[in-house]
């Protein structure tokens, strides 16, 4: 086959992508903005990159038409055919008992590493990098791109676009995917950032408490109602709430906040007690020791950032003494530590964000080859599409997958286990 493809983006997807291309022998040039590949894979999993999940189903993902699309793509390629293709660049893994997937070495240069030294090894590619794509014509046969001067890059017969998003831009920089895709026709369903920390109205509350992180259990609610409930560890910041258990509800808390609903977390402090257990305990702790201050009580079983916190809110003087609690103080403290409501405002932006939901409208993907629906031989792959994935190796798994069905679908090599 004479053709030769051109790779937008040089981050996880891409460089795998181009990698699989470049095994049929069909000429590569990957374009990269940066003056480095691989960027942001760096950055993950805090330098050690939670590179894929041995279980993964739909549930581990959002997005307009997740459905069918997410389980088209991981029904061709899983967890056995991806550590295949590491293992062959010289990649080996490990699996944790949760089944995230890690490089056995816990740095994810590695990663990088082993994907530059497959790609160079094959003659056929070309990485280019610090050269940004910015306009692509469609010919008659073929696209013509053009970098950030307007000047003409080449033909090409296929085009991926594997951009990536602008979500934590002060790493990669802004991605212009969206445009590009917008100019041949597809369209963006609103961009939201997801694992991302919230912002919450009270501030000055959130801040009494920064720096804490106390396991919780945490549940969403969009205009009233409940939609979601995760336990994990929170983290208060001088914005508002953070950790993994945030980040785990941020992508429904952030969609819903794009569509300018009303969003509040109820944040249960001590999801390994109950309310009866609490006054029990206060009341044995009441008579044992009636003069210990309020303070004192509550440290017991709070950090002592919160139960101030507390007790700021409520009004009450830290140096109250045990047997001087009144009836009412206990239930107000007793329904803030089970069930503190924090209204959210926003997320922390962008900046912040792992990923982004939202993007270019699956609905106008082939989900087996990753072809535009709307021009042919134009291939998306990555976090640019409409699917965002759970914390957990998921969205590196999704950038994988995508990247090699699009390697697929235009070296032509569709294979016959793709769709039941
Ligand atoms: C801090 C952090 C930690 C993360 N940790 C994990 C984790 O542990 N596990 C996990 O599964 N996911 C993790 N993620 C998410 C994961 O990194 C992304 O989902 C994944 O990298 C998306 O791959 P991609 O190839 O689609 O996009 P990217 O990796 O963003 O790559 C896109 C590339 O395209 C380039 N580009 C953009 N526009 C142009 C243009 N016009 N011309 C040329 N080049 C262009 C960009 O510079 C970039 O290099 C993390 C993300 C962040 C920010």
């Amino acid at each position: 086959m004479s053709c030769k493809v051109a790779v937008i983006g040089g981050g996880a997807s891409g460089l795998f992508a181009a990698n699989i291309i470049a095994d049929s022998g069909i000429f590569v040039d990957l374009f990269e903005k940066n003056s480095d590949v691989g960027k942001k894979i760096l950055a993950t999993g805090n330098g050690h990159c939670n590179i894929f999940n041995k279980s993964i189903s739909v549930e581990h993902y959002a997005g307009r038409g997740v459905s069918e699309f997410v389980k088209t793509i991981f029904n061709a390629f899983g967890f056995k055919k991806f550590s295949k293709l590491c293992s062959d660049m010289g990649l080996l893994l490990d699996i944790k008992d949760d089944g995230r997937i890690y490089p056995l070495s816990y740095e994810s240069k590695s990663v990088v590493s082993m994907f530059e030294n497959a790609i160079n090894s094959k003659k056929c590619v070309n990485i280019i990098t610090d050269t940004s794509i910015n306009k692509i014509e469609k010919l008659k046969r073929g696209f013509v791109l053009f970098d950030d001067k307007n000047k003409k890059i080449g033909f090409y017969d296929k085009v991926l676009i594997a951009t990536g998003t602008s979500t934590a831009f002060h790493i990669n920089g802004q991605s212009n995917g969206f445009k590009l895709a917008e100019s041949l026709g597809h369209r963006i369903n609103t961009p939201y950032p997801s694992l991302v920390p919230l912002e919450c109205s009270d501030i000055r509350v959130c801040r009494r408490m920064e720096g804490v992180k106390i396991f919780s259990c945490v549940e969403l609610y969009v205009d009233g109602s409940k939609k979601e409930s995760i336990c994990g560890d929170v983290l208060f910041t001088k914005y508002g709430l953070s950790g993994f258990a945030v980040l785990d509800i941020s992508q429904k808390a952030s969609f819903y906040l794009s569509k300018n609903r009303s969003v509040e977390l109820i944040v249960n402090l001590l999801p390994k007690m109950d309310k009866q257990r609490f006054y029990n305990h206060i009341d044995r702790f009441k008579q044992k020791y009636k003069n210990t201050d309020i303070l004192t009580v509550l440290l017991g079983f709070l950090p002592k950032k919160i139960s101030k916190t507390l007790l700021y809110i409520l009004k009450t003087d830290s140096d109250l003494s045990a047997s001087d609690i009144s009836k009412k103080t206990l239930k107000s403290l007793a329904d803030l530590i089970f069930g503190w409501k924090f209204e959210i405002t926003s997320t922390h932006g962008f900046r912040y964000a792992e990923v982004s939901g939202g993007g270019v409208d699956v609905s106008d993907i082939d989900a087996k080859t990753m072809e535009s629906k709307i021009i042919k031989g134009l291939y998306f792959s990555g976090e640019i599409l409409d699917i965002v994935g759970k914390r957990g190796g998921y969205n590196l798994a999704f950038a994988f997958a995508s990247g090699y069905l699009a390697a697929k679908g235009i070296t032509g090599q569709l294979e016959g286990a793709v769709l039941r």
